[in-house]
């Protein structure tokens, strides 16, 4: 039997990845994500694709693969798909829930499923829920689109019930997790559009080309999985992965089980980092907590929303510190979410940011306000003992301090360094706010390059989701393949340089096995 791996897109830029494995006309997908440094070429935050457009602008572009495999609602009369390759995709294989990996999924066939684990199902459906309706973010469900006159012009139907996406589910599905995924918050509404809930089996009760193992590995969002592909040859894919954290035993199981795979195709985000430095999140937590307690009046931490694993250090540094952890509302609909998975209640440990606004989501009123309602501080209660809290902010949460009017305090940067320009406009912004509030901040300064101020990052403060290039060598040591594809890497050379019987694809690319 020929298989042959074709990588579309993230072959040698930080995500996108989009990677296909077929046998016999028929195949599955690794991944397809959203390829942020391709979209960046034509696109900014006022200027997006168009939604009323489908796809069209997209494939235009080149920002998703020239293929016959998008939703039929979202083509526009004015494109003609006729002429491009139509796959038989059996699945997307979604290694996890950061949009460069599964950013584009919304815009494939409603008939093409997701396989998936239960924190990653749970995720992008919270994801969906609090998102306001764009293409991009109706992973877990989306609006049909429809033309009214003009065929190039498609907008949300009214009529029609939001479509659930179909999932295959790699781990137990808990009775919470199975209605989570059919409630829409506020569908009861006489007037609000319901949502039809898309199908959900489990792995073993799906039958696809090729047969497929899932492992939970370590990255910096829960429910991260690699796969194992079984057929005349072995294929692991790692997904986005790192060798510590919270559960860095699982991603060594996986190296263990991926030992009889020939192929291996691997991330190498590090890659072109100089230093090859050990991070852990037990240094990030001795610092942070050092910072904490050094500090007087408010602290605010910034991470990643989704990383609950640096979440979770901060609801233990916060307990040390006598401090209570407040998030937005948005971070405990996501926490109420993986409770539906894992029954841990993460919400009683950490207190809810009332925002100053005149409405709130359906979604807020219904769930996290109707569960609760006594969480939530309000801005007045944090300025008048700032020294009690810490909040968990970002820059886009900056204009809340103009509510709160913090005098001095300290500001934590938790999260990854900037890598582009528009990156580092906003780090002098986040500048600002900081320097108009009093507060120190950790995990950063600004220096003058070239006579202009750009963001110097203070190590210790953030931990990488991804495996350094010790853990990758160990890695590909271990499983010892007779091939490796590396993906979702600037310098792939690193592999070449380093082992035998790499295979570097550019995009469109494909590798066959005889
Ligand atoms: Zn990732």
């Amino acid at each position: 039997m020929i298989v042959k791996i074709t990588v579309y897109d993230g072959a040698t830029t930080i995500g996108g990845n989009k990677i296909y494995v077929e046998e016999s006309g028929r195949g599955v997908f690794l991944d397809f994500g959203m390829n942020f440094a391709k979209y960046s070429k034509y696109f900014a935050e006022f200027l997006n694709e168009r939604s009323v457009r489908g796809i069209h602008d997209l494939l235009y572009l080149n920002l998703i693969p020239k293929l016959n495999i998008y939703r039929s609602d979202l083509i526009p009369s004015d494109l003609d798909m006729s002429a491009y390759p139509k796959l038989n995709v059996e699945a997307v294989l979604l290694s996890h829930a950061h949009v460069d990996h599964c950013g584009n999924i919304a815009l494939l066939d409603e008939s093409i499923p997701v396989m998936a684990s239960p924190m990653t199902m749970a995720i992008l459906k919270a994801m969906r829920d609090v998102s306001a309706s764009g293409i991009g973010s109706e992973i877990a469900y989306f609006s049909c689109r429809e033309s009214v006159g003009d065929g190039r012009v498609l907008s949300s139907s009214r009529s029609k019930p939001y479509k659930g996406r179909n999932f295959i589910c790699t781990g137990g599905i808990p009775d919470e997790l199975a209605n989570f995924m059919c409630y829409r918050p506020g569908q009861e509404g006489r007037n609000a559009k319901k949502l039809d809930p898309g199908n959900i089996c489990h792995v073993h009760d799906h039958d696809l080309s090729f047969d497929i193992d899932a492992y939970e590995v370590d990255h910096s969002i829960y429910g991260a999985t690699a796969y194992i592909l079984w057929g005349d040859s072995a294929i692991a894919y790692t997904g986005d992965f790192r060798m510590h954290g919270k559960y860095a035993d699982k991603s060594r199981e996986f190296v263990k089980k991926a030992k009889n795979a020939s192929i291996l195709i691997l991330e190498g985000t590090r890659t072109s980092r100089k230093e090859d430095v050990n991070e852990s999140e037990e240094i990030v937590f001795d610092n942070c907590l050092k910072a904490v307690e050094e500090s007087k009046g408010l602290v605010i931490a910034d991470f990643s929303p989704r990383n609950f694993e640096r979440l979770e250090t901060f609801i233990e540094i916060a307990r040390r510190t006598s401090r209570e952890l407040v998030v937005t509302a948005k971070d405990a609909y996501m926490l109420h979410a993986m409770e539906c998975v894992d029954g841990v209640c993460r919400i009683e440990d950490v207190r809810i940011y009332q925002e100053l606004r005149d409405k709130r989501n359906k979604w807020e009123e219904l769930v996290v306000m109707e569960k609760w309602r006594d969480k939530y501080v309000d801005p007045t209660d944090i300025s008048r003992n700032p020294e009690n809290y810490i909040l968990c902010f970002s820059f886009y949460d900056m204009k809340h301090l103009l509510d709160i009017k913090p005098d001095g305090g300290s500001y934590i940067y938790s999260s990854s360094e900037a890598f582009t320009e528009e990156q580092e406009f906003d780090f002098l912004r986040l500048y600002n706010w900081l320097q108009e509030f009093g507060l120190r901040i950790y995990g950063f300064e600004m220096v003058l390059e070239e006579g202009k101020p750009v963001p110097s990052f203070i190590r210790g403060y953030h931990a990488s989701g991804h495996a350094s290039k010790s853990d990758l060598r160990w890695v590909i040591e271990q499983i010892d393949p007779d091939v490796i594809i590396p993906v979702h890497t600037e310098n792939p050379g690193w592999f070449v340089e380093n082992f035998e019987n790499v295979v570097v694809l550019r995009d469109g690319e494909s590798y066959v096995i005889n």
